[in-house]
């Protein structure tokens, strides 16, 4: 697996890119006078708020378009009500349509989406990411007659959106310093589990943008999906009233081993901004390897690229990924995290 993984291109260096984010880091503080550089590396700085509560309304809001897999109509709805949402908030959004068949029929209509903020600004552009679409089969699910029902995608597909939604509201109120693009990608969860690479029916809305990146933009100089980051936070009591069989059962973010190999100075900087801000979830060790969103950007245009995900919610692909299984707490940690990535800690 490792030989898909960390090709780069001639004209794009990760590591170029990364050591030119730290001396654009070193070069805010100084000239805002902001606070000292901590033992890690991480920059102080005052962040806006990141309303949790709202980007979970987010999660409850796209639950009630209905499951949003390839050809429904809660994918419709959905596609329409980001567009409408994020038109007034974004400097620009570009549409990228495409169509395609899955393991599961089409052809399909597609379309991914990117909000541009501060495309004039200097310094690293960023890339942050999630899929919209929502698995077509909870083929996970305990229950064998409930495996041929759609996923409602609260945490797998609606998490990951809210908090895009919700940096989309900040980032409209207060522009990032350095560009960024929040990237909504279709059609990730449609392919046959079990299935290997290329990506047959996973990753088809990332795998189309690498290949066809719109030309009014720049390139990324570093991309982060958030896939699975809205599960149940572990209370902090022993006696606290949901019981466990393990801490797996609870929202957790171990590094995810190919964005590792292909990322490693951004995963840390990412893991030491979430433990300076407290953010318990983040822990720093590896789990395997997952193929999502980032590889396309990875192999396919040489961009170092990080998946935080939750390795293995309780719900995944079953009909109770629902929102009473997803925590704002979650949405709190991973979006905070992103908010000191944009605003240079
Ligand atoms: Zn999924």
């Amino acid at each position: 697996m490792r030989n898909n993984i960390a090709k780069s291109s001639p004209h794009r260096s990760g590591v170029r890119a990364v050591l030119m984010a730290v001396a654009v880091l070193i070069a805010g503080c100084t000239s805002c006078g902001g606070g000292a550089v901590n033992d890690n590396g991480v920059v102080p700085v005052e962040l806006p708020e990141f309303n949790a509560d709202r980007a979970f309304a987010d999660i409850e809001q796209q639950c009630d378009f209905g499951p949003r897999m390839p050809g429904s109509p809660g994918h419709q709805a959905q596609l329409a009500w980001m567009i409408s949402t994020l038109t007034p908030l974004a400097d620009d959004l570009i549409q990228q349509p495409f169509s395609d068949s899955t393991p599961f029929g089409g052809p399909y209509d597609f379309t991914n989406l990117i909000a541009v903020f501060s495309s004039q600004a200097p310094g690293v552009t960023t890339l942050i990411g999630a899929h919209w679409d929502t698995r077509p089969v909870a083929d996970q699910d305990p229950d064998p007659d409930l495996r041929d029902e759609p996923v409602p995608g609260a945490n797998d597909g609606g998490s990951g959106v809210a908090i895009l939604l919700e940096l989309a509201r900040i980032f409209s109120q207060e522009p990032p310093p350095s560009p960024v693009y929040l990237a909504f990608f279709d059609a990730e969860d449609s392919g046959k589990s079990g299935c290997g690479l290329p990506y047959i029916g996973f990753c088809m809305g990332s795998d189309y943008m690498a290949h066809n990146w719109p030309t009014e933009i720049e390139l990324p100089d570093r991309v982060i999906v958030l896939d699975l980051v809205g599960g149940q936070v572990q209370p902090e009591t022993a006696d606290a009233v949901r019981p466990a069989q393990s801490s797996n059962d609870y929202f957790n973010l171990r590094i995810e081993s190919y964005s590792q190999a292909a990322a490693p100075q951004l995963v840390d900087h990412i893991w030491d901004i979430a433990e300076f801000l407290g953010h318990s979830a983040f822990e720093r060790r590896t789990q395997g390897y997952i193929i999502d969103d980032h590889l396309p950007f990875i192999n396919t245009l040489g961009i170092p690229a990080v998946d935080i995900i939750d390795f293995a919610p309780p719900v995944w692909h079953t009909v109770s990924d629902t929102p009473e299984h997803c925590d704002p707490d979650a949405l709190h940690q991973v979006g905070e995290t992103m908010l000191g990535l944009v605003y240079g800690m």
